[in-house]
């Protein structure tokens, strides 16, 4: 297996390491390519990411990726986004369970999803700004409809044999498109559906996040949702990510750059470790992808938590505590 490895900007750069000296702990046979990509390099070279680093990243199988800061400078393309199309990574899977001992806001019981389509949507690319307008094109195709949902339908076999269909059908006309053709892929593979409006789904997550498993929606309400849904979850520095394609692959924490804690250490590593937890599953090591879940929740028992959990643990004392750990289960 090859590795591409890619910190990023800002807390990227304290949790990546974190993350990789917890998976050097298992002592897998992977190569790990190390890149500089982000707001960083473009700052430094004028390019946040070049076509060479395109080509190196598509040489290796799969990716590990910190955060990287986007600034709302117009010249500046997102990195990710960039990403995602280079490497057909259409499909944003985002699992959201209570971790133990972990204080949440709410209800204390769920187990969801949430499938965002990854390539198209609102993160189309395609905008065009003029002296007193702006416009962005969000695309829908028949294409990318039908993978996310073939995606959703696969997780939902796995689990309980149902998806919640999130759209703005009542408004928009590429939602009733999207939503037509989720309902087909459903039935076509015998799993059960409901649908919901965008607005009310974000209004019942906070209340009943129980009576969802598998989410499936379009890239810019899957973007919102799952930063609600990590609110609900506990947190950003706990929700991990996988951004899959039929041939690549790219774990993170679906936090950012966080540049209000950058360089002082306290940044949660465990959303970027859980992210390598996801990353062992999708190589099909499920045993130490296990052995991290559990040395997270041994973490998180001893109360060994940085301080947006309420602990007073540094980055570095808490990977520190996840990898002796993973040793100590050899
Ligand atoms: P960016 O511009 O890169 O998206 P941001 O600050 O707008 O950065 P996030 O990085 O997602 O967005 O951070 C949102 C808030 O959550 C910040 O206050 C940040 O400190 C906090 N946060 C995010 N990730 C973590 C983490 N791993 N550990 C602790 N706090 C975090």
């Amino acid at each position: 297996m090859k590795l591409a490895v890619i910190p990023g900007d800002g807390i990227g750069l304290e949790v990546l390491p974190a993350a990789l000296s917890v998976l050097d702990a298992l002592g897998l046979d992977i190569e790990k390519i190390p890149l500089e990509i982000g707001y960083g390099k473009w700052e430094r070279t004028g390019s946040a990411i070049t076509d060479e680093d395109i080509s190196i990243i598509k040489e290796c199988d799969c990716v590990l990726f910190g955060a990287i800061t986007t600034p709302p400078d117009p010249n500046y393309k997102s990195v990710l986004v960039r990403l995602r199309k280079e490497l057909d990574l259409y499909a944003n899977i985002r699992p959201f369970a209570p971790l133990k001992k972990v204080k949440l806001p709410c209800v204390k019981k769920f187990d969801f999803v949430i499938v965002r389509e990854n390539t198209e949507g609102m993160y189309s690319g395609i905008e065009e700004l003029q002296q007193d307008a702006a416009y962005t094109t969000r695309v829908i195709t028949r294409r990318g409809s039908e993978r996310i949902a073939q995606r959703a339908c696969i997780l939902a076999k796995g689990r309980n044999k149902e998806i919640t269909i999130v759209h703005k059908a009542n408004v928009l006309k590429s939602d009733s498109f999207f939503r037509d053709i989720c309902i087909g892929v459903a039935k076509k593979n015998g799993i059960a559906y409901r649908e919901k409006l965008v607005d009310s789904m974000a209004y019942d997550l906070i209340l009943s996040p129980e009576k969802y498993d598998v989410i499936v929606t379009t890239n810019l309400f899957g973007d919102i949702l799952s930063d609600e849904a990590a609110a609900i979850a506990g947190g950003l520095g706990l929700c991990a990510s996988a951004n899959i394609g039929d041939r690549y692959a790219l774990f993170e924490p679906i936090h950012g750059s966080a540049p209000d804690i950058a360089g002082a250490g306290i940044a949660n590593p465990i959303a970027a470790i859980l992210s390598v937890r996801m990353m062992l599953e999708w190589m099909g090591k499920v045993k130490e992808a296990g052995v991290i879940g559990m040395a997270v929740d041994n973490a998180l028992m001893n109360g060994i938590v940085t301080p947006d959990l309420g602990g007073s643990s540094s980055t570095d004392e808490v990977s520190r505590a996840i990898k002796g750990s993973v040793k100590g289960s050899d």
